[in-house]
């Protein structure tokens, strides 16, 4: 059965008059998107699911429809799909493609300025009993001010944005962000109902503990309002990126 059938079998029935189009295509992110037009509903699924068991793409063409029809959200179906493409074991086959299409991603821990590794260190010895695996840490390329640092749990790797790769930022900001996606990776996501809360009270508990956390908070603050200077921080500019 083709992907467009398996959508077809799940339609909504108001919606009988419609056809339906699905087809994978390659995002880089797990994500689906879907265009409707007059008489045609042409979905984008992503092709990390191609080949996914029969009752995976079942469960995300339910929660799909729910969504573009704004019906309730089935909750087993959305649970299902979400514990299957939590797995590191499903996304393991896909990491190196993840990575590639992943442009702005350095893919090293070392910047011009400052060590990622040097930060995971002391935050591990300090903050988790020297515990935690070290993750795969890299810079991005470009210095993004919207989106600062994310995680990625089931790919062990964290993202933290080369604009704190500036010595005009104190290094506890640095250290209070990576500490903020390491929390990611140690905690995991809470489920309730259909969704995922990431920043659970536990979560927000865990943070405070951050030894400089309002000064920290007031920083980061300040760097997304582009409040603080963070242009290019000049000379040496790449010292210390190994050359791929
Ligand atoms: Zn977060």
């Amino acid at each position: 059965m083709g992907l467009s059938e398996i959508f077809e079998a799940y339609k909504p029935e108001r919606l009988s008059r419609t056809r339906v189009s699905a087809r994978f295509y390659a995002y880089r992110d797990l994500r689906h998107t879907w265009r409707a037009s007059q008489n045609l509903i042409d979905l984008r699924i992503s092709d990390y699911l191609e080949g996914a068991p029969r009752e995976i793409l079942d469960a995300l063409a339910t929660y799909l429809w729910s969504r573009i029809g704004r019906l309730p959200i089935p909750l087993k179906a959305k649970r299902r799909y979400d514990q299957f493409t939590a797995q590191p074991t499903f996304w393991a086959p896909h990491r190196a493609t993840y990575l590639a299409r992943s442009q702005n991603l350095l893919r090293s821990p070392v910047g011009a300025w400052r060590d990622l590794r040097v930060s995971f260190e002391a935050l591990n010895r300090l903050y988790f009993s020297g515990r935690l695996a070290r993750p795969e840490l890299t810079w991005t390329k470009r210095r993004s001010h919207t989106r600062l640092g994310s995680s990625h749990p089931p790919l062990n790797l964290v993202v933290i944005s080369r604009v704190f790769d500036d010595p005009r930022i104190p290094s506890y900001v640095l250290d209070y962000l990576l500490y903020h996606e390491l929390l990611h990776l140690a905690l995991g996501v809470e489920v309730r109902g259909s969704y995922q809360l990431w920043h659970s009270a536990e979560f927000r508990a865990a943070e405070h503990e951050f030894h400089r956390w309002e000064e920290a908070e007031g920083w980061l603050q300040a760097i997304a309002d582009g409040r603080r200077p963070t242009g290019r921080a000049t000379k040496s500019e790449g010292r210390g990126v190994p050359q791929a």
